[in-house]
């Protein structure tokens, strides 16, 4: 089985994507650049803060337009760690991504699950016109890893949603499952009043 057989198969297809693209902390241009044409290609507004900061809108499905923008969160820098035997330069090289039973793993690496799972759903999200929603903007936020310097440096108004859900943790089980449960309340367009967070929380804040 490949990473692209998962399901569901437009989230895995992202992040068989990214687990491509080169991404250490403050070497982020590669990836910055995938997120630019990944826009660009579907037609999809976006903008770039001083920090490197992305945020890429989705209009509302006509009829949708009165609800809440929602802003989605993830950052796209991953903790770079290899085994000692194994041979791999973060700087260009791409993961190495294995199915080992029921776990996706890299090989000699770290994955980058964190927070690559979190990027692949807003992508998902993005390029999936089938789906009923409100606006959308998805934040795509630089360096967490090494000091949480795109966070913190966001431009002010860089976004203008209420509701935030940050699909960043510090484990990957609950990482995951944040992302699933978004999936499933952006299928259903309910995202209920109680996940309002303020934008003070977005880093770490699930
Ligand atoms: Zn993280």
């Amino acid at each position: 089985m490949n990473i692209t057989d998962l399901k569901p198969a437009l989230v895995w297809r992202y992040f068989h994507e990214i687990t491509q693209v080169p991404r250490p902390s403050k070497k982020e241009e590669k990836i910055l650049a995938y997120l630019k044409k990944f826009a660009e290609d579907r037609k999809l507004d976006y903008s770039q803060d001083e920090a490197g900061n992305i945020v890429i809108r989705k209009a509302a499905t006509p009829g949708y337009e009165n609800l809440k923008t929602v802003i989605l969160q993830s950052h796209v820098d991953m903790v770079c760690e290899k085994n000692n035997d194994t041979v791999h330069n973060f700087d260009t090289d791409p993961i190495r991504t294995v199915i080992d039973g029921e776990w996706v793993r890299a090989e000699g690496t770290t994955l980058g699950a964190d927070n690559g799972i979190g990027v692949a759903a807003e992508l998902a999200l993005l390029d999936d016109n089938s789906l009923e929603h409100g606006p959308i903007e998805c934040l795509f936020t630089v360096d967490e890893e090494t000091g949480l310097t795109g966070a913190m440096n966001l431009a002010p108004g860089f976004i203008k949603g209420t509701i935030l859900l940050n699909l960043d943790s510090e484990d990957e089980a609950k990482c995951l499952s944040v992302v699933l449960v978004v999936w499933v309340l952006l299928q259903l367009s309910t995202i209920p009043q109680r996940l309002h967070l303020p934008t003070t929380s977005m880093a770490k804040s699930m």
